[in-house]
Parts: structure tokens; sequence; C-alpha cells
């Protein structure tokens, strides 16, 4: 039987008001596309196949699917998701409807990896409350065969941002003449810099910390036997990210900006990702400012430990 999947195609025009949000960021290539569409579509989403109900080569049906639309990375999608409420019944492939279960809806907000257009993600989380307009991310995607949707309000609605998922391709980062570990580490590096000031900012300034936003690294494409395991991704990225505080508080002592501004509450401190002054950077730092960030291995295509991992740890915080 095919499941038939609860997850419906956002549309500018469905009544989403309250729904909560999860940002997809990560450099272009790292497969946010691809994830976003496998949650969307379902298991049976395979790269390149053509959208049909007829069974597929392999004698697998395809999942009826009201999107088939891929996207170029300057314009960014957004997926209204169900997760259920019941964790025995945590699986993007759970028939929800079927299950009678109680589900969380949210939106999965895909954003470009182009560096030029990541200005509008970090902006958005430089707040204390971060919401999404989605529209701003120009979600024009077709309301065609989706059911929930009405043609009615064309409103702009903000939508709480839950939690970030940054996905990594850890067969690049495998690959060190890529150098796609320094342009991971330095787009991780502003995500959590940005989360971290948004925290220090609100607790100088006496007010309540804001909503924490946890971080889940995903580190993508481990079908591919040339691919980093999770626990090298993270050590990696925690070596990368420690060589670039170092290499970024030595450039505003040489420019002698830090000079003057060295020292708690410097400026030097406020670029200084996790502890201050600590020799090497662990993700773990990050809790001092209320930020969790935990790396989880995976895959969309192929053999491996696939995206159920990646489904739970977003329905545990949406
Ligand atoms: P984005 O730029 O982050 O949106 O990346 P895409 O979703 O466009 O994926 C970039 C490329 O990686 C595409 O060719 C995908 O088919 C491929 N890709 C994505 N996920 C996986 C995966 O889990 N395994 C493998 N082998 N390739 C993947």
């Amino acid at each position: 039987l095919v499941p038939v999947l609860l997850h419906v195609l956002y549309s500018a025009t469905t009544p989403y008001t309250t729904l909560p949000s999860v940002l997809l960021l990560g450099p272009s290539g790292a497969g946010k596309t691809a994830l976003l569409t496998l949650f969307e579509r379902g298991p049976f989403y395979k790269p390149d196949q053509p959208a049909s109900n007829s069974p597929t080569d392999d004698g697998k049906p395809s999942v009826p699917t009201p999107v088939a639309r891929t996207h170029t990375s300057q314009t960014p999608s957004t997926v209204e998701l169900a997760v259920s409420s019941d964790p025995s019944a945590h699986s993007y492939t759970t028939d929800l409807d079927a299950a009678g279960a109680t589900a969380t809806k949210f939106l999965l907000v895909d954003t470009p990896g182009h560096p030029k257009l990541r200005r509008h993600a970090l902006t958005a989380l430089s707040r204390p409350n971060p919401t999404i307009v989605p529209s701003a991310f120009s979600a024009s995607l077709s309301s065609k065969n989706n059911k929930n949707s009405t043609s009615s309000s064309s409103e702009t609605h903000k939508s709480k941002l839950k939690a970030l998922v940054f996905v990594v391709d850890a067969a690049a980062l495998a690959d060190s003449d890529s150098g796609s570990l320094a342009s991971t580490a330095e787009y991780l590096y502003d995500v959590l810099l940005t989360l971290q000031q948004r925290f220090d900012r609100q607790r100088r300034g006496g007010a309540r910390a804001p909503a924490s936003v946890p971080v889940l690294v995903a580190a993508n494409k481990l079908d591919l036997f040339t691919a980093l395991p999770a626990g090298l991704v993270k050590s990696q990225l925690e070596g990368e990210l420690g060589r670039i505080r170092k290499t970024r508080s030595k450039g505003l002592l040489d420019s002698g900006e830090g000079d003057a501004l060295d020292g708690p509450g410097g400026d030097e401190e406020e670029g200084w990702l996790g502890s201050y002054g600590a020799e090497k950077f662990s993700f773990d730092e990050m809790r001092e400012f209320d930020v969790e960030v935990e790396v989880v291995g995976g895959n969309v295509f192929g053999d491996g430990p696939g995206a159920e991992k990646w489904w739970r740890w977003i329905g545990d915080r949406v």
C-alpha cells in the first residue's frame, strides 16, 4: 500500500498563520532541496524520478505528488509538513490520517545557499524572537492539487522560528582539496555567532533570555563511501570553527580595533564564537548561549542511515 503522506504543499494562499517554522540552511549543493523534497514527497522520492502515480521500474509505486518542482537557489520554497504528536509514529513515512494521530504542523523553509543571498536568513536569526515571513523567501509555489489551500488570504503572516537544520555535504568535507570544510565552517560560524549575539544582546539589556533556537547539523550523503561519518564531521567542523575564531580575533587585533576594545564586552569578544578565550572550540560551548548543537548523520538518497533521525529531531522541537 502506498503510504499517503499527510505532508501538503504550502502555498502563499494557505491559512497558516500560527504554524511554527524550521529553517534549512547550509552551503549550496549540500542537499537542502533534496531533503525538503524527500520530506514532502515521502520515501520513494528518487532524484530525476518523474512524478507519476504509476509503478516505477522497481515495482515501487511513487507517491502521488502535488509538486514536482525543482527550484534554483534563488527561489527557495516552503513546504507545510506534519509530524505526529505520538513519538511512536515519529516517521516522515507515517500515514498520519490513517493512524488517526494528532499532528503538529510546521513549515520547512529552504534558504538560498549562495553566499550573497544568506543575509536574509541571518537577519531573521538575529531578532530576539525570530520569525520567518515565508513570502519573503518567495514561496511562489502553485496551489494546484493542494486540498488544503484556499484562494482567499494573501496576507503575509509571520511564523515563529523553532529550529535550524544546517545541512552539510559529508562527502565534500572529506575532500580536503575542495575547500568545502573552510566554506561550510565559515557559514556555520556566522549562523552560530548570530544566535550567540542575539542571546548576549538580550542578556546585557537585562531582558529575559530569548527562546532558544536549537541547531541540527545534518551530515548528509552518508550513502557515499567517501563521506565522513558524523563523529568526524563534528570534529572537523569544530576544528575549523576554532581556527576561524582565532583568525578573526587576530584580524581585529592586527587592524588595531582589538586594542581598545579587547577584553570582556569588546569587539573581539563580540566576534568570538563560544567561550571567550578557550583554546579549542567545541559545540558544547554554545550551551553558554542557550544554543544546542547536535551533529547527526544521514542521507537523502541511496543506502545509509536515511533521514529518520533528522525528522525525529525536528519533530521533537516543533
Ligand atoms: P542544495 O543546494 O543544498 O539545495 O542541494 P541539492 O538538494 O540541490 O543537492 C545537491 C546535489 O546533491 C544533488 O545532485 C543531489 O542529488 C545530491 N544529493 C543530495 N542529497 C544526497 C544524498 O543523500 N546522497 C547523495 N549521494 N547525493 C545527494
